[in-house]
């Protein structure tokens, strides 16, 4: 627990994430631009912590830069914005039995529904509440993951219908999720969009008025503009990452990486060589050479998978991860240049200041610039520069909000973090 609240003289954590509010608000006006010219709006998703970036100062940017609705994966998530005060359209779209139904349907937050049994639930909490449930029916259109099976889609259709007509629910939106997007021209993409507009044409027979009808996430947002029906739904292009190497670098679509992962070297000695590096000795010293340790292991996110691959910009140099990432701390060899304790680590950002990118993290681990984003751990501060004031949860919540409202109190410290580090909070 002490390491975290070690400060270096210059006040500079053991690591943060520096989170470019700008560059949310740059990424967001694009995308509306390209939403714009097919005419439809944007929906920026901000599920799991905004992907690491912190829920609310994003949730704040996406919104002044135009973002009509906001997506959540939770309903929590959902209710931590209605509790920071955001009265805007919110979907969210992952639900279970136990959740905090009646609750979210008296903040005014658009369920998705999936199944018969979901519609049960948000009627059941609609007339405990004594208010109208606003629904958006989801459909599967091909993914096999959430969404409900063409066979099954005329009788949720029209039991939906029917408790609209009744008044119990609103059916404000119908919509569905791609599979292979990120893989521009893969057969599935039309497959599905055919789907779709027969799910559509469905609820519309029914009598169903949907206000807003999406299918895009980031690729087909930005790939696939016939895709974008009423809403794109991009969720990592707002954090300025593409969505996969086959949809094109950032810069292609001028999205900027929003998150820089900085981190205070803890040491930098002199060892001679075939000196074994962290554990299992992986890593053996070639020569005498120079070690410098880096402060931040797989707690904080770092994948242990970046052991002897991952890329960190140190004095000037890209240098790779020297054998195991551990759990708080990993090891760079550079080749007997200098540095000093406190010196800067810059494991990823937008690639401009020559650091590496999330994408070129991934590409080293394996996996996808989202998990490199979303994984980064609570126990690193996110530093938001250029937040605005946004209406605060004094305003929106109630007793009942108990938790939400602790949570929210944690993520009002975590946007002062810059301010809690240095007063070692
Ligand atoms: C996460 C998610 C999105 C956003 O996806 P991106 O690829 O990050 O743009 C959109 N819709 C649903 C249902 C999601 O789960």
């Amino acid at each position: 627990m002490s390491e975290q609240s070690t400060s270096f003289p210059d006040g500079l954590p053991r690591v943060r994430a520096e989170i470019d509010l700008d560059a949310v608000r740059v990424n967001v006006r694009t995308l509306h631009g390209l939403a714009a010219r097919s005419g439809a709006g944007v929906m920026a998703v901000v599920k799991a912590d905004a992907y690491g970036h912190g829920l609310l100062p994003c949730a704040r940017a996406a919104r002044s830069a135009g973002a009509e609705w906001l997506g959540t994966a939770t309903p929590e998530e959902a209710l931590a914005l209605r509790a920071a005060g955001d009265t805007g359209p919110v979907l969210c779209w992952l639900w279970t039995p136990g959740a905090p139904w009646r609750r979210t349907v008296e903040a005014g937050i658009d369920i998705s529904v999936s199944a018969r049994w979901a519609l049960d639930r948000v009627t059941g909490a609609a007339r405990a509440a004594g208010r109208t449930a606003r629904v958006q029916l989801k459909a599967d259109t091909g993914l096999g993951r959430n969404g409900c099976q063409p066979g099954d889609w005329p009788a949720l259709v029209d039991a939906a219908r029917a408790a609209e007509a009744e008044g119990v629910i609103r059916v404000t939106g119908v919509w569905s999720h791609f599979a292979c997007a990120d893989e521009p021209g893969h057969p599935s993409i039309a497959a599905q969009q055919r789907v779709f507009a027969e799910a559509l044409a469905r609820a519309e027979r029914a009598g169903l008025r949907p206000e807003v009808r999406h299918l895009a996430n980031s690729p087909a947002a930005l790939t696939l503009p016939e895709s974008h029906y009423d809403l794109i739904r991009p969720g990592i292009a707002v954090y300025g990452i593409s969505p996969s190497p086959e949809t094109g670098l950032p810069q292609d679509f001028g999205l900027r990486p929003a998150m820089t992962l900085r981190a205070a070297l803890a040491s930098v000695k002199r060892v001679p060589g075939g000196h074994g590096v962290s554990y299992g000795h992986h890593y053996l010293t070639p020569g005498p050479t120079t070690l410098a340790l880096v402060p931040a292991g797989y707690a904080d996110g770092i994948p242990r998978h970046a052991s002897g691959t991952g890329p960190v910009l140190v004095a000037g140099k890209w240098r790779t991860v020297a054998g195991r990432v551990a759990m708080d701390q990993f090891v760079v060899d550079l080749g007997g240049d200098a540095a000093e304790a406190g010196d800067e680590a810059v494991l990823f950002g937008p690639g401009d200041g020559g650091e590496p990118t999330a994408e070129d993290w991934a590409r080293a681990c394996g996996t996808i610039g989202y998990e490199i984003v979303t994984r980064i751990g609570a126990r690193v501060p996110r530093v938001h520069l250029g937040a605005e004031p946004g209406p605060g949860p004094e305003g929106g919540g109630t007793a009942e909000d108990g938790e939400t409202m602790s949570n929210m109190k944690n993520m009002k410290n975590v946007i002062n973090a810059s301010d809690s580090v240095r007063s070692g909070a």
